[in-house]
């Protein structure tokens, strides 16, 4: 028997990637090598695809020749290393996502204004170091609600949130320090379209007897949404087509399939064809 499949609405690049990888996509066809520190997205196949039209993948800025071209990711950057690019003469092409600069912005003025900044996020995630590089000393990174210090937290202090950490370890993080504290701001820092995809993800689980996610096995955004759809449904994750097994579907009659931010429409649309040959 056919299996059902159903593709989730907000499957593929969120508008953030989607212009990041647009906007590397027009400088590269000016032919000239194009320098990014990382990968650009969490997506082997459209990496592989845009260094075969110059994009150079490195870890260390220090590698990059001086005056080349450079690109900053969605996630954004340490400052220290985008002073180092202005030392070494790069041309940044900046695609850093506007909701992490809003971000920037409000901790930058919050800490103007006296406030001790609470990151809730992954201290090894680009995005929170790139944050956290903006205030210097005067703040504190949690990642698990155990972290919550129970020492006095100094106040007053307010709360900004990786765009992509798992909301319901936000709130138990934020429960635990609201009632340590009488002087906190919370700033809901989480990106809409990844709580619009977790939701209709959710959604999806409970009209299906299996769920697909595509998205890359390091993308922050894609592990929390196989973090929340196995809890409801039987669920796997992969990067792309090639990995699906036959064998896990015998029972199928319904899948859904949903993405991470940093997964092309096609990837998606090519699991979606290959499920329905099984
Ligand atoms: S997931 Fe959200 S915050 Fe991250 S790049 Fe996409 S739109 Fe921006």
């Amino acid at each position: 028997m056919d299996i059902e499949v159903v593709v989730a609405s907000t499957a593929g690049f969120c508008s953030g990637v989607r212009q990041a990888i647009q906007g590397a996509q027009e400088r590269l066809q000016e032919n000239r090598k194009l320098y990014c520190l990382g990968d650009i997205i969490h997506n082997h196949d459209v990496i592989e695809s845009l260094k075969g039209f110059g994009l150079v993948v490195t870890d260390r800025i220090e590698a990059i020749p001086d005056g080349s071209r450079f690109v900053v990711r969605t996630h954004g950057l340490q400052k220290e290393i985008l002073q180092k690019a202005a030392a070494k003469e790069l041309t940044v092409f900046d695609f850093t996502c506007p909701r992490v600069k809003k971000i920037y912005h409000l901790v930058t003025t919050l800490t103007e204004d006296g406030y001790h900044i609470l990151i809730i996020g992954n201290p090894n995630h680009p995005e929170v170091q790139a944050i956290s590089s903006l205030i210097g000393t005067d703040h504190t990174i949690l990642q698990r609600p155990e972290e919550v210090p129970s020492f006095t937290i100094p106040e007053p202090n307010a709360i900004v949130v990786q765009t992509t950490f798992n909301p319901d370890i936000f709130l138990e993080i934020l429960k635990r320090i609201v009632l340590r504290t009488k002087k906190t701001l919370v700033c809901n820092t989480l990106c809409g379209e990844t709580l619009k995809r977790q939701q209709e993800a959710r959604k999806l689980a409970g009209e299906t007897d299996f769920i697909v996610v595509v998205g890359g096995k390091q993308s922050s955004n894609t592990k929390t949404l196989f973090a929340q759809i196995r809890n409801i449904v039987p669920a796997v994750h992969i990067e792309n087509a090639r990995e699906l097994q036959k064998d896990c579907f015998r029972h199928v009659k319904k899948v859904g399939v949903i993405s991470g931010a940093s997964t092309p429409a096609q990837e998606v649309a090519r699991v979606a064809d290959r499920l329905s040959e099984f």
